[in-house]
């Protein structure tokens, strides 16, 4: 069992999928947004043990609703989660939603996402969740996700890789890759073609402005 100190949010495993730099870049070196991330931690918190205990009607749906897990050591948010309950009381059906812009299927990394925040909802209720839905906005459309074993898997798989980096506190050298990077929104504080391959290539980087600079002053 993780402590609430501990709890990664759900957030970063997309980040990790993208690019295990970005993730220790926005989550580990970035002081001004751990203080954000931690103060946001607290009011998750809050926000977890008030919906734990809220509506007792058959149906209902929450928004932006705060999940957690402590056996899986993860923190965040569900942008929807629907409730049934059965004649008895129990829960015959928890189901988050994803609220999706555009129009094509859900990626990889979002299934992770969705799995992710099941995981907090079967601890969080004990009871088992079978399937997710991504709604798209624009369509008025919803897809379904199972989530089986694989995607279970893999969801645990980008956790541990997350835990890792947490507590290593070390951030990955950067490594160019154009499709990524020049896409990435932290390319301009990662500089993955100057710093990427190490020392050598930030000092050659470096010599390289330098000789530009000069023959910009001498022009
Ligand atoms: S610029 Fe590239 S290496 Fe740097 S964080 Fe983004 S994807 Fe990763």
């Amino acid at each position: 069992m993780f402590t609430e100190d501990e709890l990664i949010p759900i957030s970063a495993l997309q980040h990790a999928m993208y690019c295990e730099r970005q993730v220790a870049l926005i989550h580990i070196e970035q002081l001004w947004r751990e203080n954000l991330y931690t103060a946001e931690g607290r009011i998750l918190h809050e926000r977890v043990d008030k919906e734990h205990h809220e509506s007792r009607r058959a149906r209902r749906a929450e928004y932006g609703m705060a999940v957690r897990s402590l056996e899986h050591g993860l923190i965040g948010k569900a942008d929807l989660v629907e409730f049934e309950k059965s004649g008895t009381g129990k829960y015959a059906m928890i189901r988050p939603v994803e609220f999706k812009r555009g129009k094509t299927k859900p990626a990889d990394v979002d299934n992770v996402q969705l799995c992710a925040q099941a995981l907090c909802l079967e601890e969080m209720f004990g009871t088992g969740i079978p399937e997710g839905q991504f709604y798209y906005l624009q369509e008025h459309r919803r897809s379904t996700v199972a989530f089986d074993q694989e995607l279970r898997d893999r969801t645990q798989t980008v956790i541990r890789l997350v835990q890792q980096l947490f507590l290593s506190t070390e951030t990955p050298q950067a490594e160019y890759r154009k499709q990524k990077c020049d896409r990435c929104s932290l390319y301009e504080l990662c500089m993955p073609r100057a710093t990427s391959g190490g020392g050598k290539r930030v000092s050659r980087y470096v010599a390289n402005q330098l000789r530009l600079g000069l023959k910009e002053e001498e022009t």
